[in-house]
């Protein structure tokens, strides 16, 4: 398809998600024209996804029989999902890797931020298999792949502290810094706070003065509520406290984490935020967009800025009787319904 068209529906435009009626001008790949008009094509426009926190090489232990406490099974050097990735051949590891990121963008999701393990080696792997598809990616790396990366994807402050020096190097050096920080418990929070990160990964358990500082530094924390419920870090809609969250004015975040526990799937993890933790969908929406400011290069759909949306033909499902397209989208809306995804990388990351 050309990089030049116009689109007419129902459109969420602008950072509010404003419902208008219009029609969408593209010309090589950027919004040139937003119209509001009186009839519109029946179809919905919505902004495309970004995962803000995955980890997707680990898509080959895919579904794995797993008991035991969750530092034996994700905690470097020697949990569960290192050895398997130790133990992988590379070509696989990036099959996998490229195989997920298919997976993201047939359902609306072209932007991603992984946490990379592996070291350089590692963050090439997952380069190249970018580089095969039309999917934006931050890259978060460590044990030297933040050195070739976006930055670097620490595993917690409990692992020491040279983690914090890591972070500080890295900032000096331009790159992004992001912690998991309070899945388990609050005891990782404060020191991850105090190093001023670009992002604060789970905080599944953090208390109200820690959010209220989050707040006012201005941290995005990403939540991965189906992560933490599969691996049994919470099994009440209060953690994470999303709620307080949102209260308190923190820009949160929504991410999917582990492949190999959890599929990438924006539309699966909206659902489940919005049944189990009942937060409104226009809240829900904004978290599932909101990520690709990371790039400095938002999916919000607003004249000027490069087309990042994707299409539904409410006419051809049970949708055509909704009476609110969010609701619909947040709650019960899967890749199969999708018409068409309008998007184009225009920032690559270079091996
Ligand atoms: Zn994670």
């Amino acid at each position: 398809m050309s990089d030049s068209y116009t689109l007419s529906g129902r459109a969420y435009t602008g950072r509010d998600l404003d419902l208008c009626n219009v029609e969408l001008t593209v010309e090589d790949g950027i919004i040139k024209d937003i119209t509001e008009k009186k009839t519109v094509d029946e179809r919905w426009i919505f902004p495309c996804f970004f995962n803000s926190h995955t980890h997707l090489a680990d898509t080959v232990a895919m579904d794995i029989n797993f008991s035991g406490s969750l530092s034996g099974l994700v905690a470097p050097p020697d949990g569960l999902k290192h050895r398997i990735l130790r133990d992988t051949e590379p070509e696989i590891l990036k099959e996998a890797i490229k195989s997920s990121i298919e997976y993201m963008l047939k359902s609306a999701t072209p932007g991603f931020c992984d946490f990379r393990e592996g070291g350089e080696e590692g963050v090439l792997l997952l380069k190249e298999a970018l580089l095969k598809t039309n999917a934006c990616g931050v890259i978060l790396g460590r044990d030297g792949g933040q050195n070739i990366s976006d930055g670097i994807g620490i595993s917690s402050t409990k692992e020491g502290p040279h983690t914090l020096d890591l972070a500080e190097k890295t900032r000096k050096n331009g790159g992004f810094v992001a912690f998991h920080a309070g899945e388990k418990n609050d005891k990782d929070i404060d020191q991850a706070i105090d190093a001023k990160p670009d992002l604060l990964i789970h905080m599944t358990y953090a208390s109200n003065r820690q959010l209220k500082k989050c707040a006012e530094l201005e941290i995005p924390i990403v939540i991965c509520p189906r992560s933490n419920w599969i691996l049994n870090v919470s099994s009440s809609g209060n953690n994470p406290p999303v709620k307080k969250m949102l209260e308190y004015g923190c820009k949160v975040l929504l991410g999917t984490d582990n492949v190999m526990f959890v599929q990438p799937d924006m539309f699966s993890e909206m659902s489940f935020l919005s049944y189990v933790y009942k937060i409104a969908p226009e809240d829900i929406l904004n978290m599932a967009i909101s990520g690709a400011d990371i790039f400095k290069n938002p999916f919000f759909i607003e004249k000027g800025k490069p087309a990042s949306f994707f299409s539904v033909l409410p006419a051809h499902s049970n949708m055509r009787f909704s009476r609110s397209p969010v609701k619909t989208i947040v709650n019960r809306m899967n890749f199969g319904l999708i018409e068409r995804t309008y998007f184009k990388c225009l920032k690559k990351n270079n091996l």
